[in-house]
């Protein structure tokens, strides 16, 4: 299928963003498609993407898609493949400070819970080999990795964007193959999320969110041990387009369910 000028619109929108939520994709198809008078078809969201991707090919470019380790939801991704690791971030980042992002990504994914403490980071910058940096300059160039959607922030922890775990996601499981976990429940990357004290086994909190919701005394589903952390409640996800592996559960029920009633208030 050729590329269109509602394709054009679409990816110039998506590249301003970097990293955009399922919702707002799905609204940008409709818009990119009314504005330059193409037919809108929204169940092939995908289709429409797979046309702009096979542009971006011979480019190292690609729209991927992901799920947010903190809301649960869709995000949809411009990412570069040609370098599937930091050198990725070279042309905005020094030498030192990509040093500087590795080692903070090792602090991150070598942790139980899948952060790192402001603190714990700044004590890095005696070990740089590049070049030392000072604090004041680490505690700016978090910003920086926060402000760019590498990291995000939690009350002075820090842990990697989904857009970077998207971007590096080859890289992090070829790096750390030996720490980084999957998920015992959707099976993705598991950066941050709760591990079994018996089994080791990691989940997303989203995930045990829901796994557990409604469970009285939660199980491991691995070993049947109790689970022994708090249950994070399930922020509102109901705007997500369901994914196979919800489409048995009545959450996902409700999501097509709330899906369908958009669609449809849409189009009256
Ligand atoms: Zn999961
Ligand atoms: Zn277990």
């Amino acid at each position: 299928m050729a590329i269109t000028a509602s394709h054009q619109r679409f990816l110039q929108v998506l590249m301003s963003h970097g990293i955009m939520e399922g919702s707002a994709v799905r609204k940008l198809h409709r818009h990119c498609c009314e504005v330059h008078k193409a037919h809108y078809m929204p169940d092939k969201l995908d289709d429409f993407v797979a046309v702009i991707n096979n542009h971006l090919q011979p480019l190292f470019m690609q729209i991927r898609k992901g799920t947010d380790e903190n809301d649960g939801k869709r995000y949809y991704s411009l990412v570069n493949v040609a370098e599937s690791d930091v050198t990725k971030m070279a042309m905005d980042y020094a030498e030192n400070e990509l040093e500087l992002f590795r080692k903070t990504m090792d602090l991150i994914i070598d942790s139980d819970n899948g952060f790192a403490s402001s603190t714990n980071i700044l004590n890095l910058t005696d070990q740089l080999q590049t070049k030392k940096m000072k604090k004041k300059e680490v505690e700016q160039l978090l910003q920086s990795f926060v402000q760019e959607k590498w990291l995000i922030e939690k009350d002075g922890e820090y842990s990697l964007h989904t857009r970077c775990i998207m971007e590096m996601e080859h890289y992090i499981q070829s790096t750390y193959q030996d720490v980084v976990k999957t998920c015992n429940i959707c099976h993705n990357i598991a950066i941050q999320g709760q591990i079994c004290d018996n089994c080791g086994i990691k989940i997303h909190l989203t995930c045990v969110g829901k796994y557990f919701k409604g469970q009285e005394e939660p199980r491991c589903p691995q070993c049947a041990e109790a689970w022994s952390h708090e249950i994070p409640r399930l922020l509102q996800t109901d705007s997500q387009t369901p994914s196979t592996s919800q489409r048995n559960t009545r959450a996902g029920e409700r999501r097509v369910n709330s899906v369908a009633a958009a669609t449809r208030s849409r189009r009256s």
